[in-house]
């Protein structure tokens, strides 16, 4: 039986030429397997665990696919800002915004598991000059918090 040509989620034009100048300006190449894990994180409506997405692209692509391999898409996406992780979490989720770098920002509905990214030019100066204050270094200022999203909260009795 002929081998089925691995099929992608299909990644809407602007997200998929967004990615590529991103990889570009790191002198890397949008392979088509990284393509792939991308625009299955796109396709999903909500952050998924590394191994949701491990199964996600399996049950796509009719074949099994060595974790290890996924890991490593995962790095190089998130390397390039295409692709963000949730620390609480353990879960992932494409860039709302990948054309220009950031500090992230993340609402976390934990009725619904819907993620917000946010960006605030005011909040990620303050954390930057708090940490300066105590002598600080940050490597890493991502905040988030966890609540009730806006369509939750209003199916919500008081
Ligand atoms: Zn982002
Ligand atoms: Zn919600």
């Amino acid at each position: 039986m002929a081998r089925r040509p691995a099929q992608a989620a299909r990644i809407a034009a602007k997200w998929r030429k967004l990615a590529e100048a991103r990889c570009a300006e790191k002198g890397e190449r949008l392979t088509p397997a990284r393509l792939a894990v991308y625009a299955e994180l796109l396709a999903c409506d909500r952050p998924v665990s590394a191994y949701e997405l491990i199964a996600l692209l399996e049950r796509r692509q009719e074949r099994k696919i060595a974790p290890l391999t996924v890991y490593r898409h995962l790095d190089f996406l998130m390397r390039t800002g295409l692709v963000h992780r949730l620390q609480s979490a353990q879960t992932y989720l494409p860039c709302d915004h990948p054309d220009h770098p950031h500090e992230s920002q993340f609402l976390l509905c934990s009725s619904c598991g819907h993620v917000d990214e946010v960006e605030s030019r005011g909040l990620a100066t303050l954390l930057s000059q708090i940490a300066d204050e105590h002598g600080f270094r940050p490597d890493n200022a991502v905040v988030e918090v966890k609540g009730v999203c806006g369509t939750c909260a209003v199916g919500e009795p008081d």
